[in-house]
């Protein structure tokens, strides 16, 4: 396979055309059309050398994603299927708020995590996306949003995968996206979110960027939290609270802690009682999420007064906590669940096929 164009750092790209005796500029006027004028072929550079058109099309693909189709939710959320080059699908999300468009990007191809009520680790991981892989997500949604002079303005890590097992895709994508010469999406508006994996907390504190970093906390026992998030076994409670608050100490910058609620499991008084004084070291504001039922998962949702109370009994130990708006419910727009059922529909055209063999 080529080289994935929206990987390379201008830096990269520069080096390129001069090891190939071209001139350096050649990356600068490649990057403009890529990131500026967003093309969707090398054809279209037209103010390239044939020589320097060879060299990209010999080397590099533009074609990274191909759109699949797009559900619209009534709130003007819109999930993306795409399609890459191995013939694999991800999704990703558009989302409209009062301060302006954001984009929720895959990290990988599935999940290994195994979480309980999310629908992006049923089939596991199939591979890691690269960075340019990750970056072709934002600049195809921000196509879209061209046709109506608009412009993606936030970025969240969330969608289908572990952020933090793809690390440096991860961070590559990071600072790629935030570059001036790219989309120059500010890091302040970035925020990935990891499940926990503790070795990689560490490291990204000490990078010290400006991204928002989320942790997927969802119960304050062990017990609880094995149960649900798998990953809490190789990296237990107390080792991620203590990678928190070193986050905390090294950046001055506060996590968000996520915490979705499903109903009998992790809803309780107690449970947010509990939470109160876990946290209590932390510099954090707890964001509460109402799990959307996934038809392939036993969870539930709770009800509306029952993660009220949560919320309040979180408000009345002084915890900054909100309830995450619930964007595009109707259109299957938790991580994967789109992926999962165009996945199932294939698998099931196949299994129709075997019959009819
Ligand atoms: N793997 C990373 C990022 C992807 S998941 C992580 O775990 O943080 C992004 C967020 O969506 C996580 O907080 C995850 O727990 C949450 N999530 C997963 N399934 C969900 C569901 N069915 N409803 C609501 N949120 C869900």
């Amino acid at each position: 396979m080529k080289n994935n164009i929206y990987a390379y750092t201008l830096e990269e790209l520069q080096a390129f055309f001069s090891e190939n005796n071209e001139a350096k500029f050649r990356a600068s006027q490649v990057y403009n059309w890529l990131y500026q004028k967003r093309v969707n072929s090398f054809a279209q550079m037209n103010n390239l050398s044939k020589r320097a058109l060879d060299l990209l099309t010999e080397h590099f693909d533009i074609e990274i994603l191909t759109f699949v189709l797009k559900q619209e939710s009534i709130d003007g959320t819109i999930k993306f299927l795409f399609k890459v080059r191995d013939h694999h699908f991800i999704e990703a999300v558009l989302m409209k708020h009062d301060y302006g468009y954001s984009v929720c990007v895959s990290t990988q191809i599935g999940c290994k995590m195994g979480c309980t009520f999310c629908a992006s680790t049923i089939g596991g991981v199939v591979r890691n996306l690269d960075s340019g892989e990750i970056m072709a997500q934002v600049i195809e949604i921000q196509k879209y949003l061209d046709n109506a002079n608009e412009r993606v303005s936030s970025l969240v890590l969330m969608g289908s995968g572990e952020p933090f097992d793809n690390y440096d895709n991860v961070i590559k994508f990071i600072n790629l996206v935030n570059n001036d010469h790219t989309l120059n999406i500010g890091a302040r508006h970035i925020t990935v979110s990891t499940s926990g994996i503790v070795p990689r907390i560490y490291d990204f504190a000490d990078l010290n960027l400006q991204v928002t970093l989320a942790i997927s906390l969802h119960a304050t026992t062990n017990t609880v939290r094995s149960l649900i998030m798998p990953i809490n076994r190789r990296y237990p409670l107390e080792e991620l609270i203590k990678a928190i608050k070193y986050y905390n100490d090294k950046t001055k910058r506060r996590v968000t802690l996520e915490f979705g609620l499903l109903n009998d499991v992790n809803d309780s008084i107690a449970e947010a009682l509990r939470l109160g004084d876990l946290i209590k070291p932390l510099l954090c504001h707890v964001n509460v999420i109402p799990i959307n039922d996934v038809s392939e998962r036993k969870h539930k949702k709770p009800s509306l007064s029952r993660i009220k109370q949560f919320v309040e009994t979180l408000e009345k130990q002084g915890i900054n906590a909100t309830i995450r708006k619930e964007l595009g419910s109707d259109i299957d727009a938790a991580c994967g669940q789109l992926r999962a059922k165009k996945a199932s529909l294939i698998r099931r055209r196949m299994y129709a096929k075997r019959i009819n063999y």
